[in-house]
């Protein structure tokens, strides 16, 4: 059965030379850098603030590494915004302090935003992006740009615009667990305990952390991992779990939301009972965005594998170098480390790069995939998905663009090497 809704006509509000889709990290910087480099940019986010899982996600911290200067200065600027001085690293995250930075930068840079508006289709003419709609409080709404950035995260603009795409791992599309992160106050700092990775292990007069949370946590969660904030006495969970959710469905949104919101009470029990340090915690704060690790990975003119990252390959044509994580599988069958995945393990000790052509899709222009959608495999991703690489991924995006808006010419047609003269410009 069929509602037929009638025809309408869609106000096109404004034209842009570049429409950036979302405002995660990757979205942050590729707006900045078309932005600072003379593009009027549009900025559309579906939340209420910028910053996508690394601030309404309740990220703990930055991952990983890359060479970039804006993911320096990101830091840089949002340490000096910390209420405690010197308490934590730089790469550790305050939430709200990320969204304050963030929005400077795009303000000072001059990024015009939308918040609470959802990119919900593309505006095409032969295979061509050439705008998108919106829908909000305002109604259905068009945008129209000479170039525009998938900074999705599940690369919805690129799936409206017929970009080819698979989800999850090649063989059966399922896809890493998601996880409401959330916060808990009054822990014991000099007593706390903070197993970061699977793999670490923590015994206890009581037992093994990861073999209690096994045990005790209600499936799929099961694991302990803890993390400092940047204020003393609260700490960042990273326990919840879900596991057969796609990312792109409303439904099973809602239901890793459900699920996750109900091991909360359990796992705060568990801290208070088991982990040193956590004997009088309580939650503060749940994140505004289910944390969704991995939807759709688009089909560019290049992919990157798991045996790229393993060989620190260097493409002549990179746009981001220096990447360095690990292959953070989560459990797609339970709780803890996928059988895939290596955290602690993980031995190659160089940083890998990216090419250019897994920022372009293979059939459509006037668009770029970002962040966590560009084209790589499932492993790949679990790597390159860490937000330093994904603020890279942004940054060489966001240059791009603004190469293509100044010399008129197709995204694909930008020379890497242009886009890494602009990168290494400040080395
Ligand atoms: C639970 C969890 C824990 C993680 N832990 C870490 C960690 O400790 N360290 C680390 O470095 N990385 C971590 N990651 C990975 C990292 O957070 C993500 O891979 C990274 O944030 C991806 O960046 P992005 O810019 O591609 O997208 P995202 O950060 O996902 O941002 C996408 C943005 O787009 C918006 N959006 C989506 N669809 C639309 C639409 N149709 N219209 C408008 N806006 C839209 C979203 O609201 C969001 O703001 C974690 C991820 C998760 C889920």
């Amino acid at each position: 059965m069929f509602y037929h809704q009638a025809e309408m006509n869609i106000p096109i509000e404004k034209n842009y030379d570049v429409i950036v889709a979302g405002s995660g990290p990757s979205g942050v910087s590729a707006a900045l850098m078309s932005a600072r480099r003379g593009a009027k940019v549009l900025m559309i986010e579906y939340c209420g603030s910028v910053g996508g899982i690394s601030t309404s996600g309740l990220m703990s911290h930055f991952t990983g590494s890359v060479r970039s200067h804006l993911y320096d200065e990101i830091l840089n600027r949002a340490a000096e915004k910390n209420t405690f001085k010197n308490y934590s690293p730089k790469i550790h995250i305050d939430p709200e302090m990320l969204k304050i930075t963030y929005m400077e930068m795009l303000k000072e840079a001059g990024v015009n935003i939308l918040l609470y508006t959802l990119v919900c289709d593309t505006i095409t003419k032969d295979n061509k992006v050439i705008g998108v709609v919106t829908e909000s409080k305002s109604g259905r709404k068009a945008y129209t740009a000479k170039a525009v950035i998938d900074c999705t995260g599940d690369g919805d603009v690129a799936m409206h615009a017929g970009a080819s795409y698979f989800l999850g791992r090649e063989n059966d599309n399922k896809m890493q667990p998601a996880t409401l992160m959330f916060k808990v106050g009054g822990v014991d700092m000099e007593r706390a305990v903070f197993p970061g990775s699977f793999e670490t292990t923590v015994e206890t007069p009581k037992g093994e952390l990861q073999e209690l949370a096994k045990k005790l946590l209600p499936y799929p969660a099961g694991h302990v991992l803890l993390y400092r904030s940047t204020i003393p006495g609260i700490v960042t969970c990273n326990m919840t779990n879900c596991i057969d959710v796609n990312g792109t469905k409303v439904e099973d949104l809602t239901k890793a939301e459900i699920i996750c919101r109900e091991q909360m009470i359990p796992i705060v029990d568990f801290l208070r009972e088991y982990v040193p340090g956590y004997e009088n915690c309580y939650i503060i704060s749940a994140a505004s965005l289910i944390g969704i690790r991995e939807t759709r990975h688009f089909i560019g003119c290049k992919q990157i594998t798991e045996e790229d990252i393993l060989a620190a390959k260097v493409f002549d044509d990179w746009v981001v170098s220096d990447a360095y994580f690990n292959f953070d599988v989560h459990n797609i069958t339970g709780a803890s480390l996928d059988k895939t995945g290596v955290q602690k393990n993980f031995k190659q000790t160089k940083g890998y790069t990216i090419p250019y052509g897994c920022l372009v899709p293979k059939e459509i222009n006037g668009l770029l995939l970002s962040g966590r959608n560009i084209s790589g495999t499932h492993m790949a991703h679990s790597n390159f998905r860490a937000m330093p690489i994904c603020v890279a991924i942004g940054e060489a995006c966001g240059i791009a663009a603004a190469i293509a808006v100044k010399t008129n010419r197709e995204l694909r047609d930008v020379s890497p090497f242009e886009i890494q003269n602009i990168l290494t410009m400040n080395d």
